[in-house]
């Protein structure tokens, strides 16, 4: 059994995967989460900040969920997070599309596809007979 103190209210609790958070502040942060994308959806100009203070919410936790891609926001939204690569900002996820694109081709580097394994043709080694002629 792995008993953690919970993150948010010290509790302790059995422990079993993700986030350090007792099931009650999970659940209570996922009744927080509903709160905010409604907020979102009914003030379309709301700013972190202002969604932070109206929710009570951490402008941290928003951008977390953000970054998960659980808010979706109005393309006149104000709200946008920085692209942990470039600093470009964009509406969701954790990268931009040009960055999205560069991690593709970084990834297939990786694989190998220019691996290029050269071998070496192997030496014939010319062995002479050490034959002598013999002038007479
Ligand atoms: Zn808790
Ligand atoms: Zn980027």
């Amino acid at each position: 059994m792995n008993v953690r103190n919970c993150k948010m209210c010290g509790k302790i609790f059995n422990y079993v995967v993700g986030p350090v958070i007792c099931p009650r502040c999970r659940e209570a942060r996922e009744e927080k989460f509903q709160e905010v994308k409604k907020y979102i959806d009914e003030h379309r100009g709301a700013d972190i900040l202002e969604v932070s203070e109206e929710c009570d919410v951490e402008p941290g936790q928003i951008h977390q969920w953000i970054r998960e891609e659980r808010l979706q926001f109005a393309d006149d939204s104000p709200i946008k997070i920085a692209c942990e690569g470039c600093g470009t900002m964009i509406r969701s996820g954790r990268f931009c599309d040009k960055c999205k694109a560069e991690m593709t081709n970084g990834f297939r580097d990786a694989m190998g596809l220019n691996k290029t394994s050269v071998k070496e043709p192997a030496h014939r080694e010319t062995k002479s007979d050490g034959n002598r002629m013999r002038f007479l």
